[in-house]
């Protein structure tokens, strides 16, 4: 599949639906040219996304289940895998084993085993995946239940050791990096260790630290840029780099 992005520039893990107007975001993203992922929480969003997106060049939405979620949702998850061919795009899945929501991680890695598996029986499938305090059983449970051959995983908003990012690359992942990860000495240092070849840019709009516009456009161009400045590299060329890995993703 040819990506064709005037601008160059990529928004791999972003909630569109989640501002205020969803239409004109996926029509501004459209006429930037900038190609976005456009994740869901719960499968009940995802036939208005999917509607929404289905003849765009650009914006291409993700069939979600949020491990932030699973607690009050997770009864969703025949729902998600009813919906599963009709989409190439998984996410936001993952697990979340931060103080609000450890009462649900052994909820959450049943679901989630659940969605692992799935994808790997219909194979094909890219996934954005949320790891917040849980890198390492994401990355085994990955290991085990989903084979570089039968999909492929986008580590979202990563915030693990640098041995567990050495691991997820060895498992093939790549990484969505947003501007936030970039304001901390520890995000840097990690993406800073990452291959360039497995990098991508994310907003993870609405929901960054900082207010992210719904045009996206700013946020991917200081993340670029900081990215830039981390490989040693022009911005462009990072840009560049980034569409790349883009297209090697998609291929
Ligand atoms: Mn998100």
């Amino acid at each position: 599949m040819m990506v064709s992005s005037p601008t160059g520039l990529v928004d791999f893990h972003c909630h569109l639906d989640l501002y205020p107007d969803f239409e004109s975001a996926v029509e501004q993203r459209e006429r930037d040219g900038l190609f976005t992922l456009t994740v869901t929480t719960t499968p009940k969003a995802w036939p208005h996304n999917r509607d929404i997106t289905e003849a765009t060049r650009h914006v291409r939405s993700a069939l979600g289940l949020h491990p932030q979620l699973v607690d009050k949702y997770s009864h969703e998850i025949s729902l998600w895998k009813e919906y599963l061919p009709q989409t190439r795009y998984i996410g936001e899945v993952g697990l979340d084993a931060g103080p609000r929501f450890y009462k649900s991680f052994e909820k959450q890695k049943e679901v989630f085993a659940q969605i692992l598996s799935a994808c790997a029986l219909s194979g094909g499938k890219i996934l954005s995946i949320h790891s917040v305090r849980s890198s390492k059983i994401v990355l085994d449970m990955i290991e085990s239940r989903l084979p570089s051959t039968r999909g492929r995983v986008v580590l979202h908003w990563f915030t693990g050791t640098p041995s567990e990012a050495k691991k997820a690359v060895e498992l093939g992942c790549y990484f969505s990096i947003n501007p936030t990860m970039l304001n901390k000495n520890r995000g840097r240092k990690l993406v800073q260790s990452l291959p360039i070849v497995r990098v991508l840019t994310e907003t993870d709009g609405p929901f960054t630290g900082e207010i992210i516009a719904q045009d996206g456009t700013t946020a991917v161009l200081n993340t670029v840029a900081g990215m830039a400045q981390l490989f040693g590299k022009e911005e462009e060329e990072m840009r560049t780099a980034v569409i790349a890995n883009l297209r090697s993703l998609l291929q």
